[in-house]
C-alpha cells in the first residue's frame, strides 16, 4: 500500500509558517520588508494588542496588478529572482517567496494593492483566511499596498498560546522597526500602537556619498532616541586590490573556488571609548541593509574595542557592512537573520581594524596638535628611554611622543570625528557634556591646547599640516562636546589616596590614578612590542623548570613565539618541561613560575575566538595590572600632572586595559540637577 502522499499547499504554507512566523514581529519584518523592497517612500505600521488582533502595514511602493497580487499569494510566487543563480548574490530584503502565503495560512488576511505606475484607478482587494481565498474584489485606494492581519495563529491554538505579553509582543514589533528606520533614514516610518502614535519618523534626506549617509543615520538616530551618548563615526573602506587579496585564506578551502568582496565598506556609529552595555541589546549590526546576527562580526567588534570594554560589556554601535552580495549568503536562516560571509575571516578582520581606527582617532585627532603638553624629560615617563630611534613613521601624527603613538597598522588617515548624541544614555562612564564647550584662553596648569579643539571640530585629513594653527578658533557652538582629555584641566586634590580631583570649565572631573597608571603603562609596553623584534626582557639569575600537563604543554608549545615577542624566555626543556630563563623587566621575579602558570591560563581562557595579537596584549594588559601604581601610593602635584599629561598621550586614555574608565565628569548640567537647582 502507498503511504506516501503530496501534502495540500494549506498545510504546506502552515509548515512554512512554523520556520518563517514566529510572532507578530515576524509578520511585521516580511511585511515591511517587501515594502521596502517595494521602494515605499513611506511605511505605516499599526498594531493591536501586541500585533495579535491586528498588524497593519501600509505603504506607497510600487504595488501590484490584480494578476500579481493573486500570483503573489502562491507558494514560491516572487518577483524577485528567477533562476537559483540569481541565490547567490541577493539585492533585495526578500527572495524566498513564502511570506505572503505562510502569513496567511495562519491568520485573516486582506490585501489590498494599486499598481503605482498604472492607469487604472482601481485597486485589488483580496480576502482570505486560514489560507483560503474568499473573495477577490476591486476597492478603492491609494497607489501601494496595504496588509492587514488579524488573529495570527486563530486556526494554530497551540502557537497562539505561545505568544507572550501584548508588551512583549509589541516590543519586538518595535524593536525590528527601529533596525528598519536605522536602515531606510529614506523611509518615513509611521508606527501606530493600539491607535496611539508612537513614532512618526519624517523621511531623511539621504546623500549617495558616505558622509551624507552618515548624516542621515545620525539625522534618523536624533528622532530616534531621545537621550544623548557620546558616538564615534565609523568610515571605512577596502578596494579590490589590497587587504582581502593578502588575507591568508583558511587552508581548508584551498582548490575551492570562494568567491572574493571585490570591496568592503564599513560605516556607521559606535560608542565612544567607556560607552558600553550589559547586554547587545544596542549592538546593530547590518549587511547591505539588513538587519543581521552573525557570531564573526560580534567577535569583530569586541575585538576591536579591545581594551576598552570591560569584561561583560557590549559596544553600542550602529554599523553597516557593505559587501558584494556575491560574497555573502542570506539564504542560510528561515528569517533570513542570519548570514554566513564567504570569507569570514577576512571581514571579521576588517572589521576590527574599521572599529579600532575609529576609536583610536576619537583621540589622536587631537594629539596632532598638542604640542603644549607639558613634558619634563625623564620624570615619570620611564618608557621613553631606550626606544628604538627611527620609528617616527607616520607624518599624520607628528606630535604624538614615539613611545605612546598607536601602533602603525592603527594609525590610518581616518576620516572620523567624535560626536555627541544618539542612543539614550545606558553607561555613565566618560560622558561628556552636549553643551557648548568652554575654551578660556586662560592658561593652566594641565593645558590641552585650543587647536585640539579645532582639530576634532574637523574631520582630519590626510597629509594635514601639522602644525599648530596660530589662531585656532574654540569648539564651534553645535558641533558637539569635546573629549574630556582635550580640555584643560586644574589640579584640585586627591581623595581616598587614589581618586584625584580636577576641574575643567564644563564641571567636576575626577580621574582614577590607579586606572589611568595602568593604561599608560600599558601602552607604552604594547609599543615597544610593535618598536622591537622582541620585548626586552632580563635573565633570570636562576632559571627555573615548569612542568605542564601534556595538554597544557601541546598548548603552550603554540605560544611560545608569542611569548617569546613578549620578553617571555622560555624554552622546551623535555616532554612536558620548559625552562623559564628570562621574563620582561615590569614582571618581579619571584613570580616568575606563578607568572607562567598564569599567563598559561590566561592565554587558555581567551580562547580561539581572538586574534594572536590581542592575545598577547590581554596578557600583557593583565601584568601589567599589578605593576602599575597601587592605588594608594601617594602622588606628588608634578607626578599627577604629568599622569594627566601621560594619559592624554594615550591613544586609548578613556578606559584601562580592562575597559574600566580612567576619568569620570561630572558636568555643571549635571551638579545642577543634583542641587535641585535645574530639572
Ligand atoms: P518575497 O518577498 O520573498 O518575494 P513574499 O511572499 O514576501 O515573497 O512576496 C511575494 C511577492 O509579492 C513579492 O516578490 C512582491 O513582488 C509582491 N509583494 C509583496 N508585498 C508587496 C508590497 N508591499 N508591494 C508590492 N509588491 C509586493
Ligand atoms: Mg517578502
Amino acid at each position: 500500500m502507498n503511504r506516501i502522499r503530496l501534502l495540500p499547499e494549506q498545510v504546506a504554507n502552515q509548515i512554512a509558517a512554523g520556520e518563517v512566523i514566529e510572532r507578530p514581529a515576524s509578520v511585521v519584518k516580511e511585511l515591511v520588508e517587501n515594502s521596502l523592497d517595494a521602494k515605499a517612500r513611506r511605511v505605516t505600521v499599526e498594531i493591536q494588542a501586541g500585533g495579535r488582533s491586528l498588524i497593519r502595514v501600509s505603504d506607497d511602493g510600487i504595488g501590484m496588478s490584480r494578476d500579481d497580487a493573486l500570483l503573489c499569494l502562491e507558494r514560491h510566487a516572487t518577483s524577485k529572482i528567477t533562476r537559483a543563480e540569481d541565490l547567490a548574490a541577493i539585492a533585495t530584503m526578500g527572495f524566498r517567496g513564502e511570506a505572503l502565503p505562510s502569513i496567511a495560512s495562519v491568520s485573516r488576511f486582506i490585501l489590498t494593492t494599486r499598481e503605482r505606475e498604472s492607469d487604472s484607478p482601481e485597486a485589488t482587494q483580496i480576502v482570505m483566511g486560514a489560507g483560503k481565498m474568499l473573495e477577490v474584489k476591486a476597492a478603492a485606494g491609494a497607489p501601494g499596498t496595504i496588509l492587514e492581519v488579524r488573529q495570527l495563529f486563530f486556526n494554530l491554538p497551540a502557537r497562539r498560546k505561545f505568544l507572550r505579553t501584548e508588551e512583549t509582543e509589541s516590543a519586538h514589533v518595535q524593536h525590528y522597526l527601529t533596525l528598519a528606520a536605522l536602515a531606510f533614514p529614506e523611509v518615513a516610518f509611521n508606527f501606530l500602537k493600539d491607535g496611539r502614535t508612537v513614532w512618526q519618523l519624517p523621511s531623511v534626506k539621504t546623500g549617495a556619498d558616505n558622509a551624507g549617509r552618515l548624516a542621515a543615520l545620525r539625522e534618523r538616530m536624533r528622532a530616534l532616541y531621545s537621550n544623548e551618548e557620546e558616538l564615534v563615526q565609523v568610515d571605512f573602506s577596502v578596494a579590490q586590490d589590497n587587504s582581502f587579496e593578502t588575507a591568508d585564506r583558511d587552508p581548508s578551502a584551498a582548490g575551492l573556488e570562494r568567491p572574493v568582496p571585490s570591496s568592503l565598506r564599513v560605516w556607521g556609529l559606535i560608542g565612544a571609548p567607556g560607552v558600553s552595555r550589559a547586554t547587545r541589546e544596542d549592538q546593530h549590526l547590518f549587511v547591505n541593509r539588513r538587519p543581521v546576527e552573525n557570531r564573526g562580526l560580534n567577535f569583530a567588534l569586541l575585538e576591536g574595542y579591545h581594551t576598552t570594554l570591560m569584561k561583560g560589556r557590549y559596544p553600542v554601535c550602529c554599523l553597516f557592512l557593505e559587501i558584494d552580495p556575491a560574497a555573502v549568503d542570506v539564504n542560510i536562516h528561515p528569517a533570513k537573520r542570519e548570514v554566513r560571509f564567504h570569507s569570514e575571516s577576512e571581514v571579521r578582520r576588517l572589521v576590527s581594524q574599521a572599529v579600532r581606527q575609529a576609536l583610536l582617532q576619537f583621540h589622536s585627532a587631537k594629539a596632532e596638535v598638542t604640542p603644549s603638553v607639558r613634558t619634563q624629560p625623564g620624570s615619570a615617563r620611564p618608557a621613553a628611554a631606550g626606544l628604538p630611534a627611527g620609528t617616527t613613521a607616520q607624518p599624520a601624527l607628528p606630535e604624538f611622543p614615539s613611545e605612546l603613538r598607536p601602533r602603525p597598522e592603527d594609525t590610518f588617515p581616518a576620516k572620523q570625528a567624535g560626536l555627541p548624541m544618539g542612543f539614550a544614555a545606558r553607561n555613565p562612564v566618560p560622558q561628556t557634556s552636549a553643551g557648548p564647550a568652554f575654551l578660556p584662553a586662560s592658561s593652566v596648569a594641565i593645558s590641552a591646547s585650543d587647536e585640539a579643539q579645532a582639530a576634532k571640530a574637523e574631520l582630519p585629513a590626510k597629509g594635514r599640516d601639522p602644525a599648530p594653527m596660530p589662531s585656532a578658533p574654540t569648539a564651534v557652538p553645535g558641533r558637539g562636546a569635546v573629549p574630556l582629555l582635550e580640555v584643560p584641566l586644574r589640579l584640585l586634590g586627591v581623595i581616598g589616596k587614589l581618586y584625584v580631583v580636577l576641574e575643567s570649565d564644563r564641571g567636576l572631573v575626577l580621574l582614577d590614578q590607579h586606572a589611568a597608571h595602568e593604561r599608560v603603562l600599558f601602552e607604552q609596553m604594547l609599543n615597544r612590542l610593535e618598536q622591537a623584534d622582541h620585548s626586552h626582557s632580563q635573565k633570570l639569575l636562576l632559571p627555573e623548570t615548569v612542568e605542564l600537563s601534556a595538554r597544557d604543554a601541546i598548548f603552550l608549545r603554540e605560544q611560545l613565539p608569542v611569548l617569546t615577542r613578549l620578553g617571555v624566555g622560555l624554552s622546551e626543556f623535555g616532554e612536558r618541561t620548559f625552562l623559564l630563563d628570562a621574563l620582561p623587566p615590569f614582571v618581579k621575579a619571584g613570580n616568575a613560575r606563578r607568572f607562567v602558570i598564569e599567563v598559561l591560563d590566561e592565554l587558555k581562557s581567551t580562547g580561539q575566538e581572538v586574534n594572536t595579537l590581542r592575545l598577547g596584549e590581554q596578557m600583557v594588559a593583565k601584568t601589567v595590572c599589578r605593576h602599575a601604581v597601587k592605588a594608594n601610593d601617594p602622588l606628588s602635584g608634578p607626578e599627577l600632572e604629568n599622569l594627566v599629561a601621560d594619559l592624554r598621550r594615550c591613544a586609548m586614555p578613556y578606559t584601562c586595559p580592562h575597559g574600566r574608565p580612567t576619568i569620570l565628569e561630572m558636568n555643571f548640567r549635571e551638579l545642577e540637577r543634583k542641587f535641585g537647582r535645574s530639572q
